[in-house]
């Protein structure tokens, strides 16, 4: 558990050097310029980091979770909004590898895992984002058809993307009435909101998905009908993880130009990091990054074997690894004084981008519900 075989050790570094080649050098300018970067995306994909846990008969690299936290968390040190854009990728095109029949898969999976087709998962509402079985877009069989009306909000990748994985209402309230449909760009009465203004993540779009009458074969539903929810859950479980490893990789990356930072600036006579104050804070930053990287694969082990615990634990370490995260990049900006509030330096990036994995694939408080419903049950 503690110590990686050759291969992840490969997996990191091949992961750690594309970052530092080919995300890292430009992610402050494509912050400001809210530049989507597909090409380099798609050179992640040519590295087999599109369907990291996807089988490999379609394209994927058939490895485990744990390995797509290594990767994550490295190619966060590079940009954090871009490595968890590859996540979302990665999370939906793995729903359609694991619930779709052979059909399915065979038709979307490979142009997925090279990314010559991009994927966004639309799961919250303008009225149910927390409470997601609340979800209201209604999916209304028409024959060999379903027809679509409703409205997804803030969803990664909107409009630029070419694959939509969408939850929808097939049936009564609650989780057992939803379904799952693959929804491909183009199909008629299918629209985008504009790109939101936001606080972090402007290296991808994040817009409303509209439907007005859209009709989607029957034969695009993942599962059957009322699975769908499911189906939107084990995506999750997968997604927490690797958000977790992109807060560490960011918050790493933060304390790495702290370091640095600090061996050369000077105040009051001598260098930063000699002050004993700071030196305890860069202890406690470093402690709790590894505390929660360790959890994190602890998690990613038990999401590898299945076990019955596994949605709990990746809760717990969603959790903590993005508050952490947080915690670990807003203290880095401390630590750099006013050159932190500045652009240039890419740190206030890093806190801005960290702050929405306190947030989505389930806020924080919602990751205590998992893991207090779990408690509780089992206490009962
Ligand atoms: C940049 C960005 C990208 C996103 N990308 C996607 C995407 O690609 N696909 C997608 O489907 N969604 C996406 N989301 C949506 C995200 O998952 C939701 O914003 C999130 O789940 C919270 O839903 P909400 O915003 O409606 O907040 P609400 O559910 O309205 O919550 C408001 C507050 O109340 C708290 N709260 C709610 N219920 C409870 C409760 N029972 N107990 C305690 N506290 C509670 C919440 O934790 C939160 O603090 C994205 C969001 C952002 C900001």
């Amino acid at each position: 558990m503690f110590t990686l075989t050759e291969d992840q050790i490969a997996i990191r570094e091949m992961a750690r050097d594309f970052a530092n080649a080919e995300i890292a050098p430009f992610a402050v300018e494509w912050d400001e310029k809210k530049h989507f970067p597909v090409d380099t995306l798609r050179a992640a994909a040519a590295l087999g980091m599109a369907g990291i846990y996807v089988q490999d008969d379609v394209g994927g690299s058939g490895l485990s979770r744990l390995d797509a936290a290594l990767i994550f968390e490295q190619l966060a040190t590079g940009c954090p909004g871009t490595a968890a854009f590859l996540s979302i990728h990665n999370m939906a095109t793995w729903m359609i590898d694991r619930f779709g029949d052979e059909d399915q898969r065979n038709t979307w999976v490979p142009r997925l895992t090279s990314m010559e087709h991009i994927a966004s998962y639309c799961l919250t509402e303008p009225g149910a984002g927390s409470d997601a079985a609340a979800l209201k877009t209604k999916a209304v069989r028409d024959g060999e058809y379903y027809v679509v009306d409703g409205q997804k909000q803030f969803i990664s990748g909107a409009g630029a993307s070419d694959i939509y994985v969408v939850m929808v209402r097939t049936g009564g309230d609650g989780p057992k009435g939803i379904s799952t449909l693959v929804i491909e760009a183009g199909t008629p009465g299918l629209s985008f909101g504009a790109n939101e203004k936001k606080m972090g993540w402007n290296v991808q779009p994040t817009r409303a998905v509209i439907f007005e009458g859209v009709r989607v074969p029957v034969q695009n539903r993942l599962g059957a009908e009322g699975d769908g929810f499911k189906i939107a859950m084990s995506g999750l479980d997968g997604g927490r993880l690797n958000i977790g490893a992109c807060s560490l990789g960011g918050a790493q990356a933060a304390l790495d130009k702290t370091l640095a930072y600090m061996r050369e600036r000077k105040a009051f006579g001598q260098r930063l990091d000699a002050f004993q104050a700071l030196q305890f804070r860069l202890a406690d930053m470093a402690t709790e990054l590894e505390v929660a990287r360790t959890f994190l694969w602890r998690a990613a082990a038990a999401l590898d074997a299945k076990t019955p615990d596994a949605t709990q634990l990746c809760a717990m370490a969603k959790r903590f690894a993005t508050d952490a995260g947080f915690n670990v990049a807003n203290e880095a900006l401390q630590l750099h004084g006013g050159y932190g509030y500045l652009a240039d330096y890419g740190v206030e990036k890093i806190v801005r981008d960290l702050r929405v994995h306190q947030i989505l694939e389930g806020t924080n408080e919602i990751m205590r519900l998992i893991i207090s419903r779990a408690l509780i049950a089992q206490g009962n």
